[in-house]
């Protein structure tokens, strides 16, 4: 059996962050167990249509603001090929069933409404959970228009409800990525820096990729790791960096078992835990443009009676002129409905919504694409989300060390969990706290053999 200063479990941003921390550290004999054929876990390209798109993670979010998002700052070192998108825009392309747009005045006005009433319901809901009377909370959206802000406002994090780390510390601008080499050549251009490549592959046997984690056991003196097809590894540390959505799934057994707290929050569902976000960005083909491609038009929305309903759409003119794709994001309930079913049918579904807005006459799409998170068996879900209210204390229980095994991950990232540089930083971290772990282990070590 092969024994390693450390194992990793997981090769994506958090992963390799992590592994090249510690490499940088001296601890150079890491081994990852990458459960896919590939690195970047939730960051991956694709090609459809001719050009690269985002299956996972798409723009960079927090930028131009007072500190700089360190993907930013990898990203521009890498000259990665990105595109402002300018969410404001939305808000007015607001499609009712009849292909009409609802007129600029009513759909700002609906739009302000429902800022204040998402405040106000945040707001009675701080008071009720710190045991004060709570105001009376504004009436839930009703109308197709309603539904619909109310889906961008809060399956899209929109920051005017509530201030989101991201933004506050990094800035408002967000930046999509359309470059052919795609997000994920980030995550490559890292592991360069500490693995051996060729060619633009890793070659490095340090990294092992097919290897799904099944069991880690730790003992006293050290952790075995046991993957799907028998093999065994042994290290004197274990990193997860699997999702929370893997980790509630128990794809991973782990002896001893994880605490209770940690296990109480996954299993308990009376306990508040970490919930997980399913996002599905399905993208459609088509022979031709035959939507307003115009500035400020890059999105839009259409508003159905029922929430979520293949609400948010993008063209990706901006991104990539003349490759006549439409994007339509789906969240939580429909994109676990739209996984379930064949392409086929949502193809059906989509053009049917598509000729609400743009008649009956538009060309059908030549091709679909539609990701499927939620049943992958090595994510179950997109990323993770935390109750509104929270005082943290899931985010430092998630991630408490037990014993010899740590967490990384987007889901351990205090300020910036769910995004790119949320699983970044706490690959940083996480690395670093082991890096301490490992000085304190060698300095009780003479104590301990003269007590012994
Ligand atoms: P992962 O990338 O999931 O890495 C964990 C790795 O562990 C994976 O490679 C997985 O295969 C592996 N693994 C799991 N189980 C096992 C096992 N048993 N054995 C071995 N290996 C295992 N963020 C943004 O900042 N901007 C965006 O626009 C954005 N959009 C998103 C859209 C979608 C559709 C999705 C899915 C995510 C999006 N995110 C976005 C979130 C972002 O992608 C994640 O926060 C980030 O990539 C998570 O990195 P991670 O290292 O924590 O986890």
């Amino acid at each position: 059996m092969t024994t390693s200063s450390v194992i990793i479990i997981g090769a994506g941003i958090s992963g390799i962050t992590a592994a090249k921390e510690l490499a940088e550290n001296g601890v150079e004999d890491v081994l990852i167990l990458e459960a896919t054929e590939r690195i970047g876990g939730r960051i991956q390209k694709q090609s459809f249509g001719d050009v690269s798109v985002e299956l996972g993670a798409g723009w960079i979010a927090g930028v131009g603001g007072k500190e700089s998002n360190p993907v930013w700052e990898l990203a521009s070192r890498l000259n990665l090929r990105t595109c402002f998108s300018d969410y404001t825009n939305a808000r007015y392309n607001i499609y009712d069933r009849s292909g009409e747009i609802f007129p600029t005045r009513f759909a700002a006005d609906s739009y302000k409404k429902a800022v204040d009433s998402a405040i106000l319901k945040l707001k009675s809901l701080e008071a009720e959970c710190s045991g004060q009377e709570a105001e009376e909370a504004p009436s839930s959206p009703e109308t197709p228009i309603e539904l619909a802000i109310d889906f961008i406002l809060h399956d899209f994090e929109m920051a005017e409800v509530e201030p989101i780390s991201t933004y506050v510390d990094f800035g408002e601008r967000e930046y999509l990525v359309a470059d052919e080499r795609g997000y994920e050549s980030l995550l490559y251009k890292m592991a360069e820096g500490f693995l051996y490549t060729s060619d633009g592959n890793i070659l490095d046997n340090r990294l092992k990729l097919n290897k799904v984690v099944r069991e880690v056991q730790q003992s006293r003196n050290g952790v075995v790791v046991k993957t799907e097809d028998g093999s065994e590894y042994e290290a004197n540390y274990v990193i997860v960096s699997a999702s929370i959505g893997v980790l509630q799934s128990n794809l991973i057994s782990f002896q001893p078992p994880l605490p209770l707290l940690l296990v109480t929050e996954m299993e308990n569902r009376s306990y508040p835990k970490c919930d997980v976000m399913v996002y599905t960005k399905i993208f459609l083909k088509f022979p031709h443009c035959f939507w307003p491609c115009g500035p400020g038009q890059e999105f839009f929305i259409y508003a159905h009676e029922q929430r979520g309903y293949f609400t948010f759409w993008q063209h990706m003119e901006n991104a990539y002129p003349g490759s006549n794709i439409l994007v339509v994001t789906l969240t939580n309930e429909q994109s676990k409905r739209v996984e379930s079913q064949s392409d086929e049918e949502t193809l059906k579904e989509a053009m049917s919504v598509l000729r609400d807005m743009f008649g009956p006459t538009i060309p059908c799409a030549t091709d679909i694409l539609v990701p499927r998170w939620w049943n992958n068996r090595f994510q179950r879900g997109s990323y993770s989300n935390y109750p509104m209210i929270s005082d943290n204390q899931l985010q430092r229980n998630v991630k408490a060390p037990f014993g010899r095994i740590f967490f990384t991950g987007e889901h351990t990232s205090e300020k910036f969990s769910g995004y790119v540089h949320g699983g970044y930083l706490a690959g940083m971290e996480t690395s670093k706290s082991l890096l301490e772990e490992m000085k304190q282990s060698l300095l009780l070590q003479p104590l301990l053999a003269f007590t012994e």
